[in-house]
């Protein structure tokens, strides 16, 4: 147990690092930007377990943001990288492991006939958009307020006034004329949709959505909506692509729009299977995938792009994965709500509600059901950093941001639920100290 505050090395390590990094982080979340405070450096993780500098202990609900769905150093996993790095690291030559790990993904996933490995989600889903642009000659993407597709140029939009209207960038740095070609719709609002096509159905190279969208706390597809969205698309001629950098091998064995009523005609894998090294995918009928260089005109390539070292700890992962982890994993996050859910409602939370897919769950600060972007955002921020800060003081680490998705890993059972409770208790009590 602690205050919340970082320990005294943390501290002197984010001192330290903001003189050589920006920020002091390689990626803006990490900072605590988002919730006040310093950022917990981590020493080592094991099983459910992170360790920071300061030698104190946390139940890790960040899980590198979904992608050590296995818990920290599985020793399997472990095992895998030591014996693939001990051949060499990398040669930038084909290596049998590529395919290995492809034909895992191709045997779970029947929307892929053909896949290419890259080294982020960020990378797939540009390639992705660059394929789909590529195979129907068209220039524009959809997206949705709220998705986060990577960092790429054009994905770096939400939505601007009105739904027909042309986004505007959410970054400095990005023209206005890329972002233009991306058009922003709601999540869950098939009208919103149709409207754009109405206008600028012709020019709609693809579509690209989150199945259950995770970058703005945990928010499920309602009824009828990957199926109508899908098909708004084929019947412009505009591919969709399905986002399942988080969902893919997280929520089953395999990807999960087909069982949501979604179809693809381009998936975008990462997170879980690259085993916790970096890694992502782009995958699709052998049609649409046969666009991409060597085969086709669209020039896509990466010098680290399938290393064996990635590709083992993915293979190896997937590996582990058969069906009573995901039993177990639903079991826990399942508890993992109620608890939550008890708990808020025990400490008299005004505005509270505790969103749940699989694994990945998310508390929002307002009345739910959330819905959308718009829904998600009139959670209590400041409510969600006094939260966030009891909870790192009782020895629980959550995304150090309120619009992200906590992760369960197959690491965590009944004991840790109960921690999760204990911490919880404090964790309502300080948001709701200055509630309103
Ligand atoms: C994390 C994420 C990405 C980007 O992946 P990186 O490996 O961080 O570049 C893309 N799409 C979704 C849905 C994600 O959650």
């Amino acid at each position: 147990m602690n205050d919340g505050a970082s320990g005294p090395r943390s501290a002197k390590a984010f001192r330290r690092a903001r003189r050589t990094l920006v920020g002091g982080v390689d990626s803006p979340v990490r900072s605590f930007q988002a919730v006040g405070g310093t950022p917990v450096f981590v020493r080592s993780g094991r099983g459910a377990h992170l360790t920071d500098v300061d030698g104190r202990r946390y139940l890790d609900l960040v899980n590198s943001w979904g992608a050590t769905i296995l818990g920290h150093a599985p020793p399997a996993v472990v095992r895998a990288v030591r014996a693939a790095a001990t051949r060499g690291l990398t040669y930038g030559a084909p290596t049998e492991a590529e395919h290995e790990l492809g034909e895992r993904i191709l045997a779970a996933c029947p929307a892929i006939e053909r896949i290419r490995f890259v080294n982020s989600g960020t990378e797939a889903v540009m390639t992705a958009v660059r394929v789909a642009r590529g195979f129907t000659g068209r220039r524009k993407v959809v997206k949705f307020e709220g998705g986060y597709h990577g960092h790429s140029d054009g994905l770096l939009a939400k939505a601007g006034s009105g739904a027909a209207t042309h986004s505007l960038p959410d970054s400095a740095g990005v023209p206005a004329a890329i972002v233009g070609e991306t058009l922003v719709a709601a999540y869950n609002d098939l009208d919103s949709v149709r409207r754009l096509f109405e206008i600028h159905g012709e020019d709609v190279a693809a579509v690209v959505v989150e199945p259950v969208a995770g970058n703005m706390g945990v928010v499920p597809p309602a009824p009828g909506f990957l199926a109508g969205l899908s098909k708004i698309a084929r019947s412009s001629g505009a591919l969709t692509i399905q986002d399942e950098v988080i969902t893919g091998f997280r929520l089953r064995n395999g990807t999960v729009h087909e069982r949501l009523g979604g179809r693809a005609d381009l998936v975008t894998l990462g997170k879980v299977i690259g085993g916790g090294l970096p890694v992502g995918a782009v995958g699709g009928s052998s049609t649409v995938m046969a666009v991409l260089a060597p085969d086709g005109p669209v020039y896509q390539a990466g010098t680290l792009a399938g290393n064996p070292v990635t590709m083992a700890a993915g293979a190896t992962t997937l590996d582990a994965l058969v069906p009573r982890v995901f039993s177990s994993l639903e079991r826990t996050a399942a508890a993992m709500e109620r608890a939550l859910a008890e708990e808020a409602e025990a400490a008299g939370i005004p505005r509270w509600c505790v969103q749940r897919v699989g694994s990945m769950l998310t508390v929002f600060f307002t009345n739910g059901p959330v819905r959308n972007l718009a829904e998600a955002n009139r959670t209590d921020r400041a409510a969600y950093a006094r939260y966030f800060h009891a909870m790192l003081g009782a020895g629980v680490y959550l995304p150090p941001s309120a619009l992200e998705t906590s992760f369960a890993s197959a690491a965590m059972g009944p004991r840790d639920v109960a921690t999760l409770r204990t911490a919880a208790r404090r964790g309502f009590a300080a948001a709701r100290a200055r509630g309103r």
